[in-house]
């Protein structure tokens, strides 16, 4: 399949993968018998859980296809993939080690120093070690490259003045990885004069506020940077390099299967709701949402083949993104549709729970990781119409 420059290559999971998402199944089938987690809508944002992290880890399916001598286990992208779409179709609580597992661990081995895979990456592995992004800030998120907060370099490293906003789960991570201004802006140059740090939370100087979203939770936050210390051994790359990084992150961020699996277990424990006989209406739903789901998996699939071929997909990821998180509520409407929900108190089921938690998160899917306007922007750019 291949339009205007966007290639989606067919890929063969092969037998290893289908081995690999029988255990995985087998697994997940162990942890809700023994009660280990209650399937969530959006769990990879929604579901935290360092004991669920951890057992991840033991099994060995975080930092999957990174080396051997990082605590990784050099298996396939793909091998991950299946991995990933198992957790997510489960509604298992994945969000604490999310980023770190998918984009801050692939950073690091990119760009980080030996010293900062060593000490960094064999704990994440492990499910121990977790990760936010410090990109957004209050006056700029589709324009990131307006960003304000400043590193200003001192005697041993850099100290960072500024205020970050929207961090997800940054009240429970070990490190975030923030994009800073380190050179004064230059309209001319827009995208110069950014670089990427790697700030301990622990650090003085910073403060973590919790912002509730519409579900009442806390799950991003106000970050707040007065005179915090960075030491040079922490800074990502080179100065100055920051938005041809943070770009190179984009690919792993937006082509996933939490793109559009983020309301999978509304679909299915609406089926289940549904029976055997659904009645005509019901099944043409079913069919069209099953339909729709098996594109957008072909599409990211193939994308995470040129990421594994070492390609950076970015506008074929944005695509994905786009159309996945239309897609996510889409989900929630024909089911909706089908089944209305009981208020809340009135129904503890499972269905009634996934679709409330749906609803409440899904809002959110068009917007984080970039607004899907901001996204055919580049998907337009990649076509030629801009
Ligand atoms: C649940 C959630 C979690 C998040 N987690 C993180 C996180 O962990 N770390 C982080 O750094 N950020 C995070 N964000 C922030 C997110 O990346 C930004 O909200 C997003 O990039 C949009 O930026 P903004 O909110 O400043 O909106 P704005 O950029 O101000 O956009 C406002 C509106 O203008 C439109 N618009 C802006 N520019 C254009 C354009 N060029 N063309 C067309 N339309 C445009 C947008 O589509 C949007 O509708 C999170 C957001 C959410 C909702």
């Amino acid at each position: 399949m291949a339009a205007h420059g966007f290639h989606f290559p067919k890929v063969d999971l092969g037998p290893e993968a289908e081995r690999l998402r029988a255990d995985v199944r087998a697994f997940i089938a162990e942890e809700l018998a023994s009660g280990g987690f209650t399937p969530t809508a959006d769990s990879w944002t929604a579901g935290y859980s360092a004991e669920f992290s951890r057992k991840l880890g033991a099994k060995g399916w975080l930092g999957m296809t990174w080396p051997k001598k990082y605590g990784g286990h050099e298996r396939t992208a793909l091998d991950r993939y299946v991995v990933t779409e198992e957790l997510l179709s489960a509604g298992a609580p994945v969000a604490l080690h999310w980023i770190a597992d998918r984009q801050s661990g692939p950073l690091l081995l990119r760009f980080g120093t030996e010293e900062q895979r060593q000490t960094i990456l064999p704990r994440i592995v492990r499910g121990e070690c977790y990760f936010c992004i410090g990109m957004s800030e209050p006056d700029s998120g589709s324009d990131l490259a307006s960003l304000r907060t400043t590193a200003t370099k001192v005697d041993g490293g850099w100290q960072i003045n500024g205020r970050k906003i929207w961090t997800s789960g940054a009240h429970l991570c070990d490190y975030m990885i923030a994009l800073v201004r380190t050179s004064p802006r230059d309209e001319t140059r827009r995208h110069d004069g950014l670089s990427q740090v790697l700030i301990d939370l622990k650090s003085e100087g910073i403060s973590i506020r919790p912002i509730s979203n519409i579900a009442g939770e806390a799950h991003f936050n106000e970050v707040l940077f007065e005179n915090t210390f960075v030491p040079d051994s922490m800074v990502v790359g080179n100065v100055g390099d920051g938005w041809k990084q943070v770009v190179s992150e984009l690919a792993f961020e937006r082509s996933g299967p939490e793109r559009f699996l983020s309301t999978f277990v509304v679909l299915r424990e609406g089926l289940r709701e549904l029976g055997q006989t659904p009645g005509d209406s019901a099944a043409a739903s079913v069919g069209r949402l099953v339909a729709s789901l098996k594109s957008l998996r072909r599409m990211s699939l193939g994308v995470n083949g040129l990421l594994q071929q070492g390609e950076s997909p970015v506008a074929a990821a944005a695509l994905v993104k786009e159309v996945g998180t239309r897609y996510e509520r889409t989900v929630l409407e024909g089911m909706r549709a089908h089944l209305p929900s009981r208020p809340a108190g009135q129904s503890p089921d499972a269905y009634a729970s996934v679709l409330r938690d749906g609803i409440l998160h899904v809002p959110s899917a068009t917007i984080r990781g970039g607004t899907n306007e901001v996204l055919k922007g580049i998907v337009a750019r990649e076509l030629g119409l801009r």
